[in-house]
């Protein structure tokens, strides 16, 4: 890193990084200019983080006015800018006379061949200085034998564990007061709430009312996390009706924490990460997931729209006509008959999240007894999950679909009724999504369709299919496509 230069001036370009400690990119600007001039730039159509779904535009409305509170604890001041990104870069460089542009980067493929056009054309003028803030190790360092990219978690995982022995995790300091100081004037800027981020509707209120976005309320959920949680994860991390998870998944997303932070918090702990059937061992997995997640997104880009598992794509998905659509609505809404299905489905619409193995029932369901293509139910998750990420939402789906890296073979159907027996035995998250069934006996809380007709709860649909004979479909179908894989 070369030394602060006289009245040079950086742009750091915000993105999905919203926060100023352990962010690589901020430091760089600080350590090498006189003044710091913070962007963030809202581009709906660019298919990058701001053309995220709804929920995740209300989260990154909240995470966007915490920066810019904490810009201005420094003396400085978040620009808030909306339109095609270059542009935006060049007249702010224009406007403030600035020198060099930062970011940290992102790995998905509609963000790097953004990214790369801008810093092509960029470069011809100024200084364009990209840095890691969202990964552990960038994709690029972690290989096969062969050079190849991993495709399976466990070994990626093991050699991943080994980098890490290897190095210093310790975050990078949040800026010294008086180290961010800006005095650059900027003609044209915007208001948070310019951007339009937040839904129209009473939806996103009632949504973030669970949340508490920004940097300093992701640290303290992480502190409380490992203080009061981690130990027991391991075996509460599968029982939906608990709050046995960190919930960090939205800050993680747009970078209020980073993944650094989370990985050295957990070896401060002093607990061997390393050590199977414990708490920290399962959660440094579970970080170790993502990083999965983001590194098959960049070595196998197409995999955002089509399986991985090329024989996939002449699966006999359900045809697209207006049967299949009320079966996908039905689904979205929570009014399956299915009560865990209906209850993760009711769980993310009221919050902008589902707990994970809630998302493997639902997405199961979808696509195993519904039949309708893994896309439909990406596509859904996206626009209402606060932590909608385009790898770890893709892998997720193509895992349920069978098509994935890692994917659960197709031919093993999840028992939504098994599933709920199994992890929300008293049925205590399903009454309380699905208050309909709230009197049903717990011996038919997930199979209310077995209780005497007179029984039923009038108000709760039968089931949208049969789990057996769609079962049955399922297997049929797949076995059209069973030949050898080709990779
Ligand atoms: C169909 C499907 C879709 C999914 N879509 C998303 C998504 O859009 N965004 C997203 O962040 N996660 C997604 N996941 C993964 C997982 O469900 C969530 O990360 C997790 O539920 C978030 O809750 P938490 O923060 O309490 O997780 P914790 O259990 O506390 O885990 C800690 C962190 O590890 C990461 N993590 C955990 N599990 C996974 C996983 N399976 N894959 C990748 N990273 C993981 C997350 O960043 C999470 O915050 C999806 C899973 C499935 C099955």
């Amino acid at each position: 890193m070369s030394s602060k230069a006289a009245h040079k001036i950086g742009i750091v370009w915000f993105r999905q990084d919203l926060r100023l400690s352990d962010n690589p990119a901020l430091k760089a600007a600080i350590a090498e200019c006189e003044q710091v001039v913070p962007v963030f730039i809202d581009d709906p159509t660019d298919g990058t983080i701001s053309s995220i779904g709804e929920a995740s535009r209300a989260w990154l409305h909240h995470a966007l006015a915490s920066l810019a509170q904490s810009l201005e604890e420094h003396d400085n001041e978040l620009l808030i800018r909306q339109g095609d990104p270059l542009t935006e870069l060049e007249a702010l460089l224009a406007d403030t006379a600035a020198t060099a542009v930062y970011w940290n980067r992102a790995y998905d493929p509609a963000t790097k061949t953004r990214d790369s056009a801008i810093k092509s054309v960029l470069s011809e003028s100024v200084q364009v200085i990209s840095c890691n803030g969202l990964l552990l190790v960038e994709p690029w360092h972690l290989a096969k034998g062969d050079g190849s990219p991993y495709r399976v978690f466990t070994p990626f995982w093991r050699r991943l564990l080994a980098m890490l022995s290897e190095q210093d995790l310790k975050p990078l300091a949040a800026p010294r007061k008086g180290t961010l100081e800006r005095r650059a004037k900027v003609t044209a800027k915007l208001a948070i709430a310019d951007l339009g981020l937040l839904p129209e509707r009473d939806w996103g209120e009632s949504m973030m009312s669970y949340w508490a976005p920004g940097e300093k309320a992701a640290a303290k959920q992480l502190s409380r996390f490992l203080k009061q949680q981690v130990t027991d994860y391991d075996e509460q991390r599968d029982i939906p009706s608990v709050e046995g998870t960190s919930r960090l998944s939205p800050s993680l997303h747009t970078g209020e924490i980073s993944a650094r932070q989370v990985m050295f918090a957990i070896q401060s702990t002093g607990a061997d990460i390393t050590e199977k059937g414990t708490g920290i061992e399962a959660y440094a997995r579970e970080i170790g997931w993502r990083e999965f997640a983001t590194h098959l997104i960049y070595h196998f880009p197409d995999t955002v729209s089509e399986p991985l598992d090329s024989r996939f794509s002449r699966f006999p998905w359900a045809p697209d006509n207006k049967t299949t659509r009320d079966k996908l609505q039905r689904w979205q809404r929570g009014m399956t008959g299915v009560p865990i299905v209906d209850a993760g489905m009711r769980e993310l619409y009221a919050t902008g999240w589902m707990h994970n193995r809630v998302r493997m029932v639902v997405a199961s369901y979808l696509v195993k007894n519904l039949l309708i293509p893994w896309q439909r139910g990406e596509a859904w998750f996206r626009h209402t999950l606060v932590d909608a990420d385009v790898a770890s939402n893709v892998m997720g789906w193509q895992w349920a679909a069978g098509s994935g890296a890692d994917a659960a073979p197709f031919f093993r159907i999840f028992n939504p009724v098994l599933q709920g027996e199994k992890f929300d035995k008293a049925g205590e998250y399903v009454r309380h999504w699905v208050p309909e069934l709230d009197s049903v006996p717990n011996r038919f809380i997930h199979k209310p369709w077995e209780l005497p007709k007179s029984d039923q709860p009038a108000d709760y649909p039968s089931p949208l299919v049969d789990l057996k004979a769609s079962r049955e479909e399922a297997l049929a179908a797949f076995s059209t496509i069973k030949l050898p894989q080709q990779q």
